[in-house]
């Protein structure tokens, strides 16, 4: 088994989640006592929060390399970034540490391939739905086409997710909300969602609507494992 290097902590509510999923995977697959080896860097969401707000991409960059780089020295094989939003940095981080690391939108874009999805609705952070760091990955990679829901609905998802999510604050209205984006972007044509940011499917999930949601939470933590166990 393979040894996984997890970047963690943005936020710890999500990586709580992935160290859950994964570790049932592995005991699902395995049986027995089997449990995933893992080793992680949980980072203090605070000082990437107030970069990525300040732009300052580079010096998450660099904090994560650094992180990534003690996940290396304690034994990682490979290496997932525990968020969909800092995936904008990672390509320095795999330049850096020189292991694998796992692309939370290669693995998702598979899933959709495997589906037959070809134009999909996206649901993260603002820089998740309006940068082209992860929908240009799913578009130049996967052939998939990505539309992400108006300003309006963005602001409020983006919202959502720094004042509630990440905060472990879980909200009837804002479960509410966020059926209504998904639905209206099944009504531009997209024929599932992306639940692009790693703290939502604590807020909605497969029994809140029809439209078929793609959760990258539980699809990462699920490559993860095929991968340790490969
Ligand atoms: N976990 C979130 C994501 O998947 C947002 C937190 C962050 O900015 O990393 O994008």
């Amino acid at each position: 088994m393979k040894t996984i290097g997890m970047l963690g902590g943005m936020s710890w509510e999500s990586t709580s989640n992935y160290y859950r999923e994964i570790n049932q995977l592995v005991k699902a697959q395995l049986g027995g006592f089997n449990s995933a080896k893992i080793v992680m860097y949980s980072v203090n969401f605070e000082e990437i929060e107030k970069l990525q707000t300040a732009g300052e991409w580079d010096k998450t960059g660099i904090i994560l390399s650094n992180a990534a780089l003690s996940l290396k020295a304690a034994g990682a094989d490979f290496l997932m970034i525990c968020t969909n939003t800092m995936h904008k940095v990672a390509n320095q981080v795999e330049q850096e540490t020189g292991l694998p690391l796992l692309h939370i939108a290669d693995a998702t874009g598979e899933q959709l391939k495997a589906q037959g999805i070809s134009k999909v609705g996206l649901l993260g952070t603002a820089f998740t739905m309006e940068q082209e760091f992860y929908k240009g990955r799913l578009q130049e990679k996967f052939g998939i086409e990505v539309i992400v829901p108006n300003g309006v609905q963005r602001k409020l998802v983006h919202g959502v997710i720094y004042n509630e999510l990440v905060q472990g604050v879980l909200n009837n209205r804002s479960r509410n909300d966020f059926i209504t984006v998904i639905n209206d972007l099944q009504e531009s044509g997209a024929e599932a969602v992306i639940l692009g940011c790693t703290e939502i499917a604590m807020l909605v999930n497969q029994n809140d609507t029809k439209v078929p949601l793609f959760d990258t939470t539980e699809i990462h933590a699920q490559a993860a494992v095929d991968y340790a166990l490969s």
